[in-house]
């Protein structure tokens, strides 16, 4: 076949198959052109999973006669100063999207500036027709009708259109979470799939907060802090991170900007999980809305042409910032927990259903009472000294019944006095204004990891010998795996060596968790050593051991507290850092409120 040039329908139905490989796709491409023009407003509809029908309509500047047929020619763009690629301000810029969709499909472009006449352009496959005057409010409105008519092959790999309409819709949540003065809508022709009105223009964080609470839910935004983090060069981060217990199965709901920019970029991804590793379980995500602003010479967007993955010049500062940024908001958040815990338990209360009460209300103090802890009323040494942990007496003693003792006055504590234990596992603490649960292996499992932590980064943890050094039997690779790490070991305040074939003797342990049970603890360390093993850096690996460590030093499920003991504990939670959730992202407590106990009993 003899060389020639591609004539520009060729040209236009290959670049569409960049640009538009799905109506979803196609739809981004006009909202963004919207958001571009400063539309105020845009409306989406989207018939038949776009197959059939899609029509964009905005309140932006709109075009003359004479740009409306530019704008249907290819890398015809308004949008690029100097030819300069490297910053790009806008949404788009390669002048394609236009006239690519335009050459698989039948479109009509229609606009109106501000002050004008409104014209439109048919284009057939890619074949204009003249533009004619037409009828629309200032602005512009792009329709989109049978799309991929001219590549049969494309329509037939379409998804089902709910699924086609599902990504239009979620591309559009993540396009209002970046823009919140702009009202969005979307479409069937049916009914409305989502709606935001534009947010009032207070602030810019309120502005910004307003809008993540319409897209993602109140419930979201009651249950986040507010991420702020500045680099010296500039490079910011700000956003709402959700907390640990507010998790997901999935990592979906993880949206993150670039300049404004929805992207779904796998160093961000990475970050954010390094972020929340040490807070959640390996099989639950945050949910995060994240917006990171940066000269846009430090960052190439022009990697994929659906512009979902960037590249940074300096990823490893990008790195840093989103797992600082993120770590600081979260132990911010202190002691906090999701409120939702709240409000499911809440729900499974069934007034007088349920729960079958064996007392008559006025017994149910003295019941209480009687079921409370025992115990010497010394504060946790472990907890409230910086020497050491658990020096917890082990097994009841006799003690005054909670309610008997002097209670300093609710109001002045978060997490309230405690009234009682219960199956020697729960705390029950009185609020100001309700009535606080703890979890007292969770709570008590935070602390102690929280404290490692802090010895660690302050020089090393304490270590006690042991008078009996003790051999600890593994299989062979357990015992080198840990033999190999005997410094990284040394640094949690663990001493151990090989011993022979496949056993390890433990010389010193931290003396936070001594009197403790080595061998239980050395296997356990054993098992994270190998589900942990791809972990590089000494310091994620550190941080995760003494998790482990953590554990092993825990006042666990089943042992009786004295009412100073657990107050010691509530105290020590609303000092500590992300005291709120235990690693794995469960709560160590939950909260009711007296008005939603009110609301239990019908008062309300
Ligand atoms: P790009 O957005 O990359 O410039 P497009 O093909 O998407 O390329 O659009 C081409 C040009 O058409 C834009 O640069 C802009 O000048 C004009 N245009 C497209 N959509 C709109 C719109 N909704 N309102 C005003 N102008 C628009
Ligand atoms: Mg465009």
């Amino acid at each position: 076949m003899p060389l020639r040039r591609l004539p520009e329908t060729t040209v236009n139905r290959i670049a569409a198959g960049e640009v538009v490989e799905r109506p979803a796709a196609a739809v981004k491409e006009l909202v963004e052109n919207s958001l571009d023009a400063g539309a105020r407003a845009v409306d989406v509809l989207m018939q038949d999973g776009g197959r059939t029908r899609m029509v964009v309509t905005d309140d932006g500047r709109g075009m003359t006669r004479d740009e409306l047929t530019l704008a249907l020619e290819r890398h015809a763009t308004s949008k690029l100063d100097n030819d300069d690629l490297t910053h790009v301000a806008f949404m788009g810029f390669r002048g394609e999207a236009l006239p690519s969709i335009a050459a698989v499909s039948r479109l009509t472009l229609a606009a109106r500036p501000a002050g004008g006449e409104g014209w439109q352009v048919r284009v057939d496959g890619g074949t204009a027709q003249s533009p004619e005057p037409a009828v629309l409010a200032p602005g512009t409105r792009v329709e989109v009708r049978d799309l991929f008519y001219t590549t049969p092959a494309r329509l037939k790999f379409l998804k089902s259109a709910r699924t086609e309409f599902g990504h239009a819709r979620d591309m559009l949540m993540r396009l209002a979470m970046a823009w919140p003065g702009v009202a969005f809508r979307l479409g069937d022709g049916q009914r409305t799939a989502f709606q935001v009105a534009a947010e009032a223009e207070s602030d810019p964080d309120s502005q910004r907060r307003a809008r993540l609470a319409a897209v993602l839910g109140r419930d979201f935004a009651d249950n986040a802090v507010a991420v702020h983090g500045v680099r010296e060069d500039g490079i910011t981060l700000i956003g709402l991170a959700g907390l640990p217990t507010y998790n997901r199965g999935t990592a979906q709901a993880q949206y993150l900007f670039v300049n404004n920019r929805p992207v779904r970029d796998r160093l961000l991804l990475g970050a954010v999980r390094a972020a929340y590793r040490d807070l959640l379980a390996h099989d639950r995500h945050p949910v995060v809305a994240l917006f990171l602003t940066l000269d846009p010479a430090l960052v190439d967007v022009n990697v994929h042409p659906a512009k979902a993955e960037v590249r940074f010049r300096d990823s490893a500062a990008i790195r840093s910032l989103l797992v600082g940024g993120l770590g600081q908001a979260l132990a911010g958040a202190g002691h906090r927990a999701s409120s939702t815990h709240g409000t499911a338990t809440l729900g499974r209360f069934r007034p007088g259903g349920g729960m079958t009460p064996s007392l008559a209300p006025g017994d149910s103090a003295r019941a209480l009472a009687a079921q409370a802890p025992s115990g010497n009323a010394s504060p946790l040494p472990a907890v409230s000294e910086s020497a050491g942990l658990p020096g917890l007496a082990a097994g009841p003693s006799a003690a005054p019944p909670a309610a008997d003792l002097p209670v300093p006055p609710a109001e002045s504590a978060p997490l309230g006095v405690a009234r009682a234990q219960v199956h020697e596992t729960y705390i029950l603490a009185q609020t100001a204004d309700g009535l606080v649960i703890v979890d007292q292996h969770a709570a008590h499992e935070r602390l102690v990891h929280e404290r490692l932590r802090a010895q660690l980064r302050e020089g090393g943890v304490a270590r006690q010998g042991l008078l009996m050094p003790e051999v600890v039997d593994l299989d062979d690779r357990s015992a080198e795996a840990l033999a190999a790490r005997a410094d990284s070991l040394r640094a949690l305040g663990l001493i151990l060596e090989p011993f022979g074939r496949g056993a390890v003797v433990v010389r010193e342990v931290p003396a936070a968790l001594a009197p403790m049970d080595a061998a239980g603890l050395v296997r356990d360390l054993a098992d994270s050593l190998a589900e942990w093993g791809d972990l590089t850096a000494l310091e994620d690996r550190l941080d995760a051991l003494s998790g482990t460590l953590a554990c092993h030093g825990s006042v666990r499920a089943g042992r009786r507290l004295s009412p100073a003991e657990m107050n010691a504990l509530l105290r020590d939670m609303e000092q500590t850092p992300r005291a709120g959730q235990c690693k794995h992202g469960r709560p160590t407590y939950v909260e009711l409120k007296l008005p939603d106990i009110e609301r239990l009993f019908g008062r309300r």
